[in-house]
């Protein structure tokens, strides 16, 4: 496995992959969720380049950027063990300059639901993905449906921008009882993880209503927001996969999102029906 930081390694590296490449964009601290991404890349590619880069421009003043979980030493590790090819692992520097043209999420796709709460992230993610999709010239590109808008965004720029890469959806994986895994759960102290359960107890509950064909959003909502109880969802929302507001679930065209505090630790989950 090679590992590089900077813009020219990458460059001189990427010219000798001369057969198909996978990319997997991460922010590291690796967990399973990665993992299955970096396993289907491997699977459908010849090569897999990983990035690892806690991307400044995504974080909000407000939002604590230094306290973020690094573990690159673990990170490089599960890499190599998994078979990847290429670990990119750049320094701030060398991916933003001060002058340079800015990318702006759509504002009625990237400004709602968490760019509500978010504004501006999903800038500065189009802005670090198109970056990094512009140095590894990937076929196929991996995200995990456990960031659905962000998933959508990056779909809807590959093909408005014309990229020619495959944006991959991967499923969410989750622990065996039900919590998505996220970077961010290493903040929860034991008690705030087992009120976390109530986020995809709640999506689990509203699949159900679902399937006994009760599909008005409205009282689905209400319903998970009763369970979530006493945590207060930042939003509960049932979107069409293109991320347009609906009032009836439409089976096989749906998405149920949440955004939570849990203590001080700020959650998301969905699924898809
Ligand atoms: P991050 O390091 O949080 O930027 O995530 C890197 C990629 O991993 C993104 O495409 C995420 O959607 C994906 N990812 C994060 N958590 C999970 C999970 N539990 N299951 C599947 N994919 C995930």
């Amino acid at each position: 496995m090679i590992i590089v930081s900077t813009i020219d390694e990458l460059k001189s590296v990427r010219e000798v992959l001369q057969k198909s490449v996978g990319f997997v964009p991460t922010m590291g601290a690796l967990h399973a969720g990665h993992l299955s991404l970096i396993r289907k890349s491997i699977d459908e590619n010849s090569h897999t380049i990983v990035s690892i880069f806690v991307n400044p421009t995504q974080f909000l003043a407000s939002e604590d950027l230094s306290a973020y979980p690094r573990r690159q030493e673990a990170d490089l590790d599960i890499c190599k063990r998994a078979g990847v090819d290429v670990v990119f692992v750049p320094n701030i520097d060398d991916i933003y300059e001060d002058i340079e043209p800015l990318i702006k999420a759509p504002p009625s796709k990237g400004y709602t639901l968490e760019g509500e709460f978010r504004p501006t992230h999903f800038d500065g993610v189009l802005r670090v993905v198109l970056k990094l999709l512009n140095l590894t010239r990937p076929k196929n590109a991996y995200f995990g449906k456990k960031d659905a808008q962000q998933l959508y965004l990056v779909q809807n720029m590959a093909k408005t921008l014309f990229l020619n890469t495959n944006i991959i959806p991967c499923e969410i994986v989750r622990e065996h009882d039900g919590l998505a895994l996220s970077s961010r759960n290493v903040y929860l102290s034991q008690e705030e993880r087992q009120e976390a359960l109530k986020i995809s107890l709640c999506l689990r509950e509203a699949t159900k209503l679902i399937m006994q064909k009760k599909l008005t959003c409205k009282a689905i909502k209400e319903k998970m927001q009763e369970i979530l109880k006493p945590l207060k969802a930042q939003y509960i929302e049932i979107v069409s996969r293109d991320f347009e507001m609906i009032e009836e679930v439409e089976i096989g065209n749906s998405i149920i999102l949440v955004a939570c505090f849990v203590g001080k630790t700020r959650l998301i989950d969905n699924v898809w029906v």
